[in-house]
């Protein structure tokens, strides 16, 4: 695969059609600047902040946007929120669909097949899997990505958490809550 990569790249360059400095900074850019730590600060915000919340739920694209963080143009983020009685999970069944301006890079899992299918056929089953057991009655909705529409599970604030600082809070938040196939770490967790 990566020398299907390199030759491909060489041909585009060779061509003109693309400039490897600039194809190099937008990977350095997502590797060392772009990662979960931006979606953990949504919602340690979201959390803190009800005016925030209602924001992003609103609109997610405006509100990050407002926080001053990356967000491609033509993209449309939206922000669905666990309570007890729903928990969210997102998928993309068609490719490898992600919220990279907020996420990162996607976990090698996410583009996987067996995730791909299985987060739709059997959610509960994907989430035991990951280790999170949810109570019977929550239900799992799933949220199928598209190349214009990314999703971002906001998670429920972990119990034991209220009055902390958003940059406490933020170290609650894992990338894989974001996606839904997590849980924000316990209080106890972080120092
Ligand atoms: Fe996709």
């Amino acid at each position: 695969m990566q020398l299907r990569v390199r030759a491909l790249e060489t041909v585009l360059a060779e061509k003109g059609y693309i400039e490897p400095a600039a194809i190099n900074a937008i990977i350095e850019a997502y590797e060392t600047k772009v990662g979960p730590h931006i979606g953990a600060r949504v919602v340690a915000k979201a959390w803190s902040d009800p005016a925030f919340k209602r924001a992003l739920i609103a609109d997610a694209s405006q509100a990050v946007l407002a926080l001053g963080l990356l967000n491609r143009v033509g993209d449309h983020l939206i922000a669905v929120e666990n309570t007890p009685e729903l928990h969210n999970m997102i998928v993309c069944t068609l490719c490898s669909c992600y919220p990279w301006e907020v996420l990162g890079l996607p976990p090698v899992w996410y583009k996987s097949a067996p995730y791909r299918s299985r987060a739709v056929s059997d959610p509960r089953g994907v989430l035991n899997d990951f280790g999170v057991l949810l109570p019977a009655g929550t239900g799992i909705r799933v949220w199928d990505s598209t190349a214009e529409t990314r999703f971002i599970v906001l998670p429920m604030p972990p119990a034991g958490t209220a009055g902390w600082s958003e940059e406490k809070l933020a170290t609650l938040v894992t990338r894989d809550c974001m996606i839904g196939t997590g849980l924000p770490k316990e209080a106890s967790e972080v120092a």
